[in-house]
């Protein structure tokens, strides 16, 4: 028997419509570097349509794909809208990646139209030329003069583009399973892959971020978005906070420890989320010039293991950081740490550390080598694989068999993250497979001992990879980065393990770096600290 309900598709443009008119005063907020430009998202609404109906004007049709070359701000947030609700595809690129890989993307999703924020123009110029199908670029925010374009390529301004528009435009209706977004992932191993999203599974996720157990954005939130929206979609936060009429604020190309804290002590966010770098700064700068934060209280962390002395010293702050995990492939919203209810303080932090509980959409499950189901014990490791309605089926374009198909199978995700899951399904993740140190036949999680490193008071950061060795196979190497004036000697450091880690674990190889080498994405690029051991350019000291 089929239900009697109604069966509309959930699609962008209705999130548009609904947030536009519903939330008609609600705001977003761009920082200037000195100070605040402001929106309605009534007037968001009015410049989607202005921007659909230029998009057209430059033959955009059907599912073509318009690139944001763009930092948070209020016109990345109407492209987020218009481009998907006109029945486009948006297709955010990632200003941090290398010349090459933005070609790839770039081709490889056949993108027409690119906006670009003036800041970053220079960064296009580059590449630009390399590009054999984007017949149109549109300067945001500055002068469309700064852009040379090779042939076949027309500049334009987007104030100038915009004028004039019609304020209004008839959204289509588009099947709900249909392209509204795509995201390649950063790529560890070969090209990038690219993730497409739907108009239903952007709607479903949105719904879950609001969800009071997840990231819990609501109307009386006021959303600092830090997470870049060329990364993961921002970890959906544009979207919810558009569906629910939470007001957005939006950094720009101001991510640095300063201009953060600035931000906050002006537009007073609720909520925010980022990488653990990014905390680890803001922490170093707030104790160098203390404020207050309120009303800050959630604050996301995911993207990569969160130091648990980094929550530590955000509770004494009065901010609480909430752990999460996700990928680029589950748009990304995994799991979110947030402890059962009843428990006493002590119980509830050992929730907190770990990665989270799976909410009813995603299914989860372990595997062994053998590919046999493990069971949610707690204590059993495996890798993880997932699966649910925002959880990609595949990569774009993926051949049978190309690179990237063993990470599909039976309809599961194979995340490449290997961990433990409890009987009340919280999710601890123990590495990255490729990251995990094999010891004389055993696993030492480069994550636990980067965690227990960052929790000695001089250490600012702390990378472990696994080096060879003659006896044991893999030893794990700890690159350390001090805090300013302070100092540590491995023999300290090892010490200071002794009680927390088992004998066998405690590692003999340190190194004391300036920095640890980041990803695109603000995550420890542990490729190229391998790349720096195997040519020789540590300094490392082996203890006895
Ligand atoms: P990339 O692979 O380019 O880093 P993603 O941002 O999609 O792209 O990264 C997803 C990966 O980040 C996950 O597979 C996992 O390894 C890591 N990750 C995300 N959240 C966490 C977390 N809370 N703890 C540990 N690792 C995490």
């Amino acid at each position: 028997m089929l239900s009697t309900m109604q069966d509309g598709p959930l699609s962008i443009a209705h999130l548009l419509r609904h947030g536009s008119r519903v939330h008609a005063a609600s705001e977003v907020v761009t920082w200037t570097g000195e100070g605040s430009r402001r929106s309605t998202y009534a007037e968001v609404g009015r410049e989607a349509a202005r921007l659909a109906n230029a998009l057209r004007g430059l033959g955009v049709t059907g599912d073509q794909r318009v690139g944001t070359f763009m930092w948070n701000n209020t016109e990345h947030l109407v492209a987020y809208l218009a481009v998907p609700a006109m029945g486009a595809v948006l297709h955010t690129l990632n200003l941090r990646l290398f010349p090459e890989q933005l070609t790839y993307i770039v081709n490889h999703a056949e993108d027409h139209v690119i906006l670009v924020d003036a800041s970053v123009t220079p960064l296009l110029a580059k590449v630009l030329p390399t590009f054999t199908t984007v017949r149109h670029v549109v300067v945001v925010n500055g002068d469309k003069a700064a852009l040379s374009a090779p042939d076949g390529v027309t500049v334009h301004s987007y104030a100038e583009l915009l004028a004039g528009q019609p304020d209004e435009f008839d959204w289509p209706v588009v099947d709900e399973h249909s392209a509204a977004a795509m995201c390649y992932t950063s790529g560890t191993t070969g090209n990038p892959k690219g993730v497409v999203y739907s108009h239903r599974s952007i709607w479903l996720h949105s719904m879950q971020v609001c969800m009071t157990d997840s990231m819990a954005v609501s109307q009386s939130d006021r959303a600092l978005v830090i997470v870049p929206q060329f990364h993961a979609m921002a970890w959906g936060m544009p979207y919810a906070a558009f569906m629910v009429g939470a007001s957005l604020i939006m950094p720009d190309r101001f991510l640095q420890p300063a201009p953060l804290a600035a931000i906050i002590a002006a537009e007073k966010p609720t909520m925010t989320g980022a990488v653990p770098t990014i905390w680890q700064g803001l922490l170093a700068h707030l104790t160098e010039h203390p404020q207050d934060l309120t009303p800050l209280g959630d604050v996301i962390v995911g993207g990569s293991a969160c130091p648990p002395a980094l929550m530590q010293a955000f509770d004494e702050l009065g901010v609480t950081i909430i752990h999460a995990w996700g990928m680029t492939e589950t748009s990304p919203l995994g799991s979110v740490s947030r402890p059962p209810a009843g428990l006493d303080p002590k119980q509830a932090w050992e929730y907190r550390v770990l990665q989270g509980r799976f909410p009813a959409s995603v299914r989860a499950r372990l595997i062994d080598d053998d590919g046999a189901e493990l069971p949610w014990d707690g204590q059993t490791v495996g890798e993880l694989e997932v699966a649910g309605p925002w959880v990609t089926a595949s990569y774009y374009q993926l051949e049978a068999g190309g690179d990237g198909a063993e990470k599909f199978h039976d309809g599961w995700l194979r995340t490449g993250d290997v961990g433990t899951i409890t009987p009340d399904g919280f999710l601890r993740l123990t590495d990255r497979s490729k990251d995990i140190i094999k010891s004389g036949g055993e696993w030492i999680s480069s994550v636990d001992l980067e965690n227990e490193v960052m929790a000695h008071p001089a250490v600012a950061e702390a990378a472990v990879i696994g080096v060879p060795d003659e006896k044991w196979d893999e030893r794990p190497l700890v690159a350390v980065v001090l805090r300013e004036g302070q100092q540590a000697a491995p023999e300290e450091l090892r010490e200071f393990l002794a009680d927390k880690v088992a004998k066998w674990q405690v590692p003999e190889n340190w190194t004391f770096v300036e920095e640890v080498p980041k990803t695109s994405v603000g995550k420890f690029d542990k490729k190229r600290l391998r790349a720096a051991f195997a040519e020789g350019r540590l300094d490392i000291r082996h203890l006895s």
